[in-house]
């Protein structure tokens, strides 16, 4: 088995070096850093850069915005965004790391058709529900309710450590749609559409 990358994936890492060179904002700061408005909508601007040419997510197929890129390809981004601190909103990381591969495993088509391509546009910020006050480690003790009405659920609850919460427009979350089922079993993965004008809903 050949480990090393090969002259297609060395050309494209040149490639992709020479972007990053070019078009990494000084605003944005690094990757992890406390950012202020200003270098957030620094790496808004920078994902816009990424969505035009496909590079949100890569190795997504093409029909939701990706390149159909193989593995040894994706690595090439990771480790040249990784190296030189390519600045991120939370698209690529709850976005493309976490909600998106759910979808595609887990999704309805109508749910891949609506939510894929608005990741891999950059439009769609997400963020991870799941902590609560009194919910960590033991997250089956999660106490967060959700009930049907019609089609809709009521939610009633807290989150918190909701990282990027306060710059986000959607959500995953968990929450506990079976009071009467063993605390492990009866919990239900929603997604929460733009969380900003979501009645009820405060940051
Ligand atoms: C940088 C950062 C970002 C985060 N972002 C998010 C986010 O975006 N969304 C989100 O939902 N959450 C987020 N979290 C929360 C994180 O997932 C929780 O902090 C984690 O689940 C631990 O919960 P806790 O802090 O309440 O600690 P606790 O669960 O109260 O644990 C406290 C201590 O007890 C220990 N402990 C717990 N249970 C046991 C056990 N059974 N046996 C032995 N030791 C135990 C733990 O190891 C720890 O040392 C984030 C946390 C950090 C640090």
């Amino acid at each position: 088995m050949e480990l090393r990358f090969g002259e297609s994936e060395e050309t494209l890492r040149a490639e992709v070096r020479a972007f990053l060179k070019e078009n990494i904002p000084e605003a944005a700061g690094g990757e992890f850093e406390d950012r202020g408005d200003e270098s957030f909508e620094a790496a808004l601007g920078f994902n816009e850069k990424l969505a035009d040419r496909g590079w949100i997510a890569p190795a997504w197929p093409k029909e939701y915005g990706g390149l159909g890129a193989s593995i040894f390809e994706q690595v090439v981004f990771n480790e040249e965004f990784g190296y030189h601190g390519a600045p991120d909103t939370g698209t690529r990381g709850f976005g493309v790391g976490m909600i998106g591969p759910t979808l595609i495993i887990h999704g309805s088509d109508e749910q891949k058709a609506k939510y894929l391509p608005q990741i891999t546009s950059g439009e769609h910020i997400w963020c991870q529900g799941y902590s609560e006050p009194g919910s960590g480690s033991d997250l089956a003790s999660l106490q967060t309710r959700a009930v049907r009405d019609g089609d809709d659920y009521i939610i009633n609850g807290q989150k918190i450590w909701t990282s990027g919460g306060h710059r986000a427009n959607q959500m995953f979350t968990l929450v506990r749609t079976d009071p009467d089922a063993p605390k492990h079993r009866g919990i239900s993965f929603l997604l929460i559409d733009d969380i900003k004008n979501t009645p009820g809903l405060t940051v």
